[in-house]
């Protein structure tokens, strides 16, 4: 098997939901070895040494990130995204369930190394249950001197505060997230300039992500150098992938970034789900671009997934197979993009609305041909001309559809019904 247990090595573990539990497992030593051995400035060296890339979807270098923050202006915050609402995503609730003190612990080790005296962890609205563990979680961590005044006896003071959204996609983007934390419709802020130079409260403020922080513990206890000997060149150390969709074995596997994709598929997975042949696949959830069996040996590294003219994302790996309409799903993740879109901007306001009624149209197979080049112009006339990245990736996916599969996008126009789906619902009747 080819998975790789670092930041799911606690999962299943009995207690571990709990402070004792948690501290059986060796939990709390990182932070308390950052608090005594290392300064703000040498914890910022080792992750920027570990090569660690931020895991929600940009992949920046985390300890670059940290080191955009002006020296002198504070205070700084630190905001924890924990607004996982990528189409199928789910491994930030998996680290959160599965191990919730490593993310309060890799949230302390973030503040102290950006000198933060308050973290908000901004929770998806729709994780209800893991808002009331986290937030249950950090009143153990405070009532143990893991947060509040002179953490474990030094001169840093931390407080954690869990804030939970009101369900909209839009808040995963870092600004909205802003917005929205400082009691604001979660908007999209113009950029430049950048949180780390104006954030919350006009603070400078980092964003990370939840499994971002999950793996700082590790790399202050077994070093920066350590964790930079794990993956390949450009993309280090696991990564969690949350599998779905028409495999044996869905959920989600921590694996060694490099790993060929089809490891992850045929080990982990299971392999395509009732012994069919694979048509096509997500390597990072609704946003991105769809590819193709032939891609199957590609590594799981962000360089590689990106040549094929995709990207890994936020890790959420969505299998389709022979049966599947890719006319049906480019149309459903076009009405999700609709739905959440903000409406602040008009190309992605408007785009996504007439983007929606193309595709609806066309799965009815009530399209007519030429009408394939309205999509397209709307397509184009959207992606890189809206405001921030959700327009954008509105196109991603259906462009990348109409393009690998073009045969099945002609045949639905003017077939009055969908050809792929309907044959199927024939033979379930018979
Ligand atoms: Fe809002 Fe969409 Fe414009 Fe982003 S691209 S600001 S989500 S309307």
């Amino acid at each position: 098997m080819a998975e790789h247990r670092l930041l799911t090595e606690h999962f299943g573990m009995e207690g571990i939901q709990t402070l004792a539990g948690y501290e059986r497992a060796g939990g709390y030593q990182g932070l308390r070895r950052a608090l005594r051995e290392l300064t703000p400035d040498d914890l910022v060296a080792q992750v920027k040494a570990s090569g660690l890339r931020g895991r929600g979807g940009a992949g920046f270098p985390t300890g670059t990130k940290w080191s955009f923050l002006p020296g002198d202006v504070h205070p700084r915050y630190l905001c924890v995204n924990a607004d996982e609402s990528e189409p199928g995503c789910f491994k930030d609730r998996a680290l959160i369930e599965g191990d919730p003190h490593q993310l309060i612990e890799g949230t302390l080790i973030a503040a102290y190394a950006i000198q933060a005296p308050i973290a908000f962890i901004y929770i998806r609205g729709e994780y209800f249950d893991q808002r009331l563990l986290l937030e249950r979680c950090v009143e153990e961590a405070r009532a143990a001197g893991y947060i509040g005044r002179g953490i474990l006896g030094s001169d840093f003071s931390c407080d954690v505060i869990v804030h939970g959204g009101a369900g909209a996609y839009i808040c995963g983007e870092e600004t909205a997230l802003l917005d929205s934390l400082e009691g604001r419709r979660g908007q999209p802020r113009l950029k430049p300039p950048f949180p780390a130079v104006k954030g919350l409260y006009g603070q400078p403020t980092v964003v990370n992500n939840v499994e971002t922080l999950s793996n700082l513990p590790h790399i202050v206890l077994r070093g920066g150098s350590w964790y930079a000997s794990l993956g390949t060149e450009k993309s280090k150390g696991t990564r969690l992938f949350c599998c779905s969709g028409h495999i044996e074995r869905p959920g989600t596997y921590e694996m060694l970034l490099g790993t060929p994709i089809r490891e992850l598929l045929e080990e982990e997975c299971g392999g395509v789900w009732k012994g069919r042949r694979l048509k096509a696949f997500q390597p990072g959830g609704g946003s991105m671009q769809v590819l193709l069996p032939e891609h199957l040996d590609l590594p799981l590294d962000m360089e590689a997934v990106a040549q094929a003219g995709s990207a890994l994302g936020a890790g959420a790996m969505v299998f389709m197979d022979e049966t599947t309409c890719m006319v049906n799903v480019s149309m459903r993740l076009v009405d999700f993009y609709h739905h959440e879109s903000c409406g602040k901007c008009s190309p992605c306001r408007e785009g996504t609305y007439f983007e929606s009624d193309l595709m609806h149209r066309l799965e009815r197979g009530v399209l007519a041909p030429e009408e394939l080049t309205t999509l397209s112009d709307i397509c184009d006339n959207m992606n890189g001309k809206c405001f921030c990245p959700l327009g954008d990736t509105a196109t991603w996916f259906v462009m990348s559809a109409y393009a690998a599969f073009r045969d099945e996008f002609e045949a639905h126009c003017g077939a009055g019904r969908c050809p792929v789906r309907e044959p199927r619902a024939a033979e379930a009747v018979a």
